[in-house]
């Protein structure tokens, strides 16, 4: 049972307000947080793709176990982001939580733990606590991680470790073992943008200035907030949105038996150059497939693809279903011999033949 919800919270599901999506994961944070007596572990493994969120988490979760108003039930929200202590975490300017990462090399080399296991027995300057958080943690080397297991095991009661991970399958079982694993998923297309404009305000002139590519950008990102602000800021942004463009051609085109030579025309032109430009592209077709075809099922089913829902209801209107899976399967043929490096021109009239387009 847990002692209180913060006045300023609904629910539980409210606590860290920074932490947009991942709602079960937060009440479970929440719950041990708030539990009469904590019962939180010394570590955590916070696994996620590139760009979901998982150092903003570290850093709630650091505020939330310094927050100067943890235990006030008026207080607006845990953390409250408002005391001396949430702030200077949030500036990065709190000496007890200290952040390890790759210093622009490939990997957290073992020097870096090593400092860490020195650092870690000196007392909290300034807090009850100490936090580590190493990022990119599934880039430790071998040593690193030996490095590191024996402070995983006995921590001093005070230190509080946070491993971010993109891929926890890099660690090793021992790791593993001494440090639950908590797993971020990808954020809906709209969570994506809300999460965006919470940690870039300045990102919403860019959305009222190119409305179009900036909700391009935010459905190819798979549900990452920071690769989606990665691709808006850099020359990626135009290539995605060109692709999308080329893929919702490509449907329309498809949809309409007259337009067979133009289909041609268009996936030739799009897919002829290098073999990963023309599986990009494929690929991007097959998830504008892929939306359709779930739009047959289901009015309401989440896109990946299509940002209007309307347009892409009327899109799939101009298909049967057995048309949209017959083609479907010939994309992902095309992609699946491009891997195998077929060659990239037969690969394709292939494709259209299986799709009737050659006779
Ligand atoms: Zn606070």
């Amino acid at each position: 049972m847990y002692n209180f919800v913060p006045k300023g919270c609904e629910a539980l599901k409210e606590i860290f307000p920074k932490i947009i999506g991942n709602t079960e994961l937060c009440e479970r944070l929440a719950r041990s947080l708030l539990s009469e007596n904590p019962d939180l572990p010394h570590a955590y493994i916070i696994e996620g793709a590139y760009g979901t969120g998982k150092r903003t988490l570290a850093l709630e979760l650091s505020k939330a176990l310094v927050c100067e108003n943890r235990t006030n039930p008026d207080a607006p929200a845990l953390p409250c982001g408002e005391c001396r202590s949430c702030r200077n975490v949030s500036k990065g300017i709190c000496p007890d939580v200290i952040e390890i990462g790759t210093d622009g090399k490939a990997s957290v080399g073992v020097e870096s733990i090593r400092d860490l296991r020195r650092d870690i027995h000196i007392y909290p300057n300034d807090l009850d606590r100490k936090i580590y958080i190493i990022n990119d943690a599934h880039t430790m080397t071998a040593q690193a991680q030996n490095a590191l297991l024996l402070t995983l095991e006995e921590p001093p009661a005070y230190a509080f470790i946070l491993l971010l991970c993109e891929n926890s399958a890099l660690l090793l079982e021992t790791i593993k073992s001494r440090a639950p694993i908590i797993r971020m998923k990808p954020l809906s297309p709209e969570d994506t943008e809300r999460a965006m404009l919470i940690s870039d305000p300045s990102l919403e002139s860019k959305k009222r200035s190119d409305p179009a590519l900036f909700d391009d950008v935010i459905m190819s990102a798979n549900g990452s907030p920071g690769l989606a602000a990665d691709l808006l800021s850099g020359k990626e942004a135009e290539r995605i949105a060109e692709m999308r463009r080329a893929s919702e051609k490509f449907c329309i085109l498809a949809a309409d038996k007259s337009k067979n030579a133009q289909l041609l025309i268009h996936v030739t032109e799009v897919c002829t150059s290098a073999r990963e430009v023309a599986k990009e592209q494929l690929e991007s077709f097959s998830l504008a497939v892929r939306d359709l075809i779930l739009l047959k099922r289901d009015s309401d089913a989440p896109l990946r693809f299509f940002s209007d829902r309307e347009r892409a209801t009327d899109l799939s209107d101009s298909f049967s279903l057995r048309r949209l899976l017959l083609i479907a399967d010939a994309l992902l043929e095309a992609v699946s011999a491009l891997e195998r490096n077929m060659n990239t021109r037969l690969t394709l009239i292939s494709m259209l033949s299986n799709i009737g387009m050659l006779n």
